[in-house]
C-alpha cells in the first residue's frame, strides 16, 4: 500500500507495506474494523497518485496535510506529526511498487515494512475506507465431488455445494485475491457434474 493508514485519532496503526497487495487486502477490513467508529483514511501524496489502479470517486485533495486534515475532520496537529515522523523514519532504498522492496521505515512503530516514502510531494490526497462484507466464506463442509456432508459425518446423496457457501474447505484461513471466483469456478462445475449424473442415476 502506498501512503499511510491513519483513523479517527489521526494515527497509524498496522504495518502497510507489509506484503504485496494481493496477500493483504482481505485483512485490511478486520483492522478497519477495530479503529473507532470503524473508519480509516489511506493518506498518500502527488508521486503515488498514478500508481495504483483508478478509483470510481477521487480522492480527498488538499494542498498541505493540516488542510487535509481539516477536510477529512481529522485532528491537524495529530495528522501533521503522525506524517513528520514517518517521513523521518523513512530509510533510503530503491522503490519497487512491483516486488517486496528495502524502502522501509526504522525505529517506528508499527513500521512500514516496504514501499516507504516520505509523504512530501503536494498536493495530498486522502481516501476515507470502512469495512464491508465481501462473502459469506464458512458454511458447509464438501467431500472431492463437492457432495454435502450432513451432521452425522455422512456424505449427501444428493445434495452438492458450490462457491462461498463451500470455501472454507479450500482456504481454511486467509484470503488471496481473486480466489473467489476461483473456487466458484472449480467447485461450480464438480458440484456440477455430481448434481447432473445425480439426476441422471
Ligand atoms: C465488492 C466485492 C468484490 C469482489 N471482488 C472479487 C474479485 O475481484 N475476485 C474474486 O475472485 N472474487 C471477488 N469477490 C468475491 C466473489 O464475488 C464471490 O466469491 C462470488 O460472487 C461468490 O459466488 P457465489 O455464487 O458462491 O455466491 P453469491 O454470488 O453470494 O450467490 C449466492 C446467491 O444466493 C442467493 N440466496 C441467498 N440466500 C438465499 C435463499 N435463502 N434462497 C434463495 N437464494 C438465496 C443470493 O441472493 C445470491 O444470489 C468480490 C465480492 C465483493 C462483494
Amino acid at each position: 500500500m502506498f501512503g499511510i493508514v491513519v483513523n479517527k485519532k489521526a494515527e497509524r496503526f498496522y504495518d502497510e507495506g507489509e506484503d504485496i497487495w494481493p496477500k493483504r487486502y482481505a485483512i485490511w477490513g478486520r483492522l478497519v474494523a477495530g479503529q473507532p467508529d470503524q473508519i480509516a483514511y489511506i493518506v498518500f501524496d502527488a508521486s503515488s497518485l498514478k500508481l495504483f489502479m483508478p478509483s470510481l470517486f477521487p480522492p480527498i485533495t488538499a494542498g498541505s496535510i493540516p488542510e487535509l486534515a481539516q477536510k477529512l475532520a481529522l485532528d491537524p496537529a495529530v495528522l501533521d506529526k503522525t506524517v513528520s515522523d514517518f517521513n523521518a523514519a523513512v530509510r533510503p532504498g530503491t522503490f519497487n511498487h512491483n516486488d517486496l522492496d528495502d524502502c522501509r521505515t526504522e525505529g517506528l512503530t508499527p513500521p512500514k515494512s516496504h514501499w516507504a516514502r516520505k509523504i512530501e510531494e503536494a498536493p495530498f490526497y486522502a481516501y476515507p475506507v470502512r469495512p464491508g462484507i465481501t462473502f459469506t466464506y464458512l458454511g458447509v463442509r464438501v467431500n472431492e465431488e463437492s457432495r454435502m456432508f450432513m451432521t452425522e459425518g455422512q456424505v449427501s446423496g444428493n445434495m452438492f455445494a458450490a462457491g462461498e457457501i463451500m470455501a472454507g474447505n479450500v482456504l481454511g484461513r486467509g484470503y488471496a485475491a481473486g480466489i473467489g471466483m476461483t473456487i466458484g469456478c472449480v467447485s461450480g462445475r464438480l458440484a456440477g457434474r455430481g448434481a447432473a449424473n445425480n439426476a441422471r442415476n
